[in-house]
């Protein structure tokens, strides 16, 4: 990318005046929470104004000028969304504003208690700006990538001082989304993790510290949510909208399909293809070619104008695609012989669904046992990082005590025994919690 791709006029908005008397004022303001922030792009800018209306002082850099010069009018518009809303004061606006500051140089950040880089996914690119964070913004401040499939462990070698280095992965739009997944590589040092978990609460975010490992909390334990209902449209169980009924019976806003249609089928197969791909190809993350056959296609959800269902110009949604999956074969989506269904059904107090919000609830439960036994996070943190990262109306193992470990390891083994497919495999820790009762 050429600066001159990036365009955009110089802001001229009225940044107020030097007084950071704002909404939160005092002296916290300064000092303590100076935050610098690399790269001026969708999370950047995110962060940046999430941290200056939390109070903090933010210096904002970016490799290309006039990518600071278009966050700083996009957030300067989301300030005065915010007045027109009545949600803020003129001078509160002003106040919040003057927080910001762009930095020219990275060595402008030097004196920032915590830096935040949120520069493209390329590990190349990341390695060399931390290498050059090093020099510019010496310890004690601490380093945070907000990469979301990175690992943050790698970044570390890039440095004199690994301790120093965390992840901070925020959710987009960073600005609404409370969730901050704060991550432990293996060479970070208690003092940097506490620091960024003090920032993270200074923003109004709730920090939930996770161990480097791929996807993290989120990206990982919701991963079945998407894959187990591509899995269940593949094999003729039922179409799109009968899946995205169920799911929503359970209290989730957005069924998988509408969902990833709205964060973009070719993203949501990105994370999937990356989550896969650093787990050595474990197959419960196998990405499914239904979804590989819609971005080859160009069908990449809303904003192509289609995906799973299209859509009309106003953006709302119209009918399932014709053709993306095969011809409804079963209607079941457990194993017959198996009465687990209408047990689940029954502690849910579902409808029959032909046992889909049963296959698709085990296999969340399962990939959060996995996750929580393989160290990632204790079970309470991995409940809240899916409640506010990705909207779950519960936390997988809050499912877990409602459905019962017995009834989700049944649900599991008969899977396995259908298929015998590792996929399907019941997590060793499921079978601990069922200590083999029902
Ligand atoms: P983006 O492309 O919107 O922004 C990246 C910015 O970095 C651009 O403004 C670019 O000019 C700038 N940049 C490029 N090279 C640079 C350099 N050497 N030094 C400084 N700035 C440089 O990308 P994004 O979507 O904001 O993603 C940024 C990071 O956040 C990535 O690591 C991504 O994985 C992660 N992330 C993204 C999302 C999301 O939904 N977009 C969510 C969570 C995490």
């Amino acid at each position: 990318m050429s600066p001159g791709d990036r365009g955009g006029p110089e802001t001229t908005g009225d940044r107020g005046g030097p007084e950071t008397t704002g909404d939160r004022g005092g002296p916290e303001t300064t000092g303590p929470y100076a935050v610098g922030v690399v790269g001026a792009g969708t999370m950047g800018a995110g962060i940046a104004e999430a941290a200056i209306r939390a109070g903090c002082t933010v210096r904002l850099h970016d490799a290309f000028p006039e990518a600071v010069s278009k966050a700083l009018e996009r957030i300067e518009g989301s300030l005065r969304r915010s007045v027109d809303k009545g949600k803020l004061e003129e001078a509160e606006a002003k106040a919040i504003f003057a927080r910001l500051e762009p930095a020219p140089a990275l060595t402008d950040l030097c004196g920032a208690t915590v830096v935040i880089e949120a520069a493209p996914e390329d590990p190349a690119l990341k390695e060399e700006l931390f290498q050059r964070l090093d020099a510019a913004c010496p310890a004690p401040a601490t380093l945070a990538s907000n990469t979301s499939s990175l690992s943050v462990t790698s970044l570390q070698s890039a440095v004199s001082d690994p301790a120093r280095v965390v992840g901070m992965h925020f959710f987009n739009p960073a600005p609404v989304m409370r969730l901050v997944e704060v991550i432990a590589g293996a060479r970070s040092g208690e003092p940097a993790l506490v620091a960024a978990e003090a920032l993270a609460r200074r923003m109004d975010k709730t920090p939930v510290r996770a161990s480097d490992t791929p996807g993290f909390i989120v990206n990982r334990v919701a991963r079945p949510f998407y894959g187990e209902a591509l899995r269940m449209l593949g094999e003729g169980i039922a179409d799109v909208d009968v899946i995205d009924d169920a799911v929503r019976a359970l209290g989730f806003r957005m069924g998988p399909f509408e969902l990833m249609d709205l964060i973009g089928v070719d993203v949501n197969l990105a994370v999937t293809r990356s989550v896969w791909e650093a787990t050595y190809f474990e197959p419960r993350y196998r990405p499914h070619r239904i979804q590989a056959r819609l971005v080859e296609s160009g069908l990449h959800g809303r904003k192509t104008g289609r995906g799973f269902y299209g859509y009309d110009g106003d953006g709302r949604r119209l009918d399932p695609t014709e053709g993306i999956g095969p011809p409804q074969v079963s209607g079941q989506a457990l194993p017959p012989g198996r009465d687990e269904t209408a047990l689940v059904a029954e502690r849910l107090s579902l409808e029959g669904d032909g046992g889909i919000a049963a296959r698709l609830l085990a296999m969340l439960v399962n990939e959060a046992v996995f996750a929580t036994d393989d160290g990632v996070a204790a079970p309470a943190g991995i409940d809240e990082a899916l409640r506010l990262g990705a909207n779950h109306p519960r936390g997988p193992f809050e499912w877990l005590d409602a459905i019962g470990p017995g009834l989700v390891l049944a649900v599991m083994e008969g899977l396995w025994d259908w298929y015998r497919e590792d996929r399907y495999r019941p997590a060793p820790g499921l079978r601990w919690r069922a200590g083999g009762k029902f």
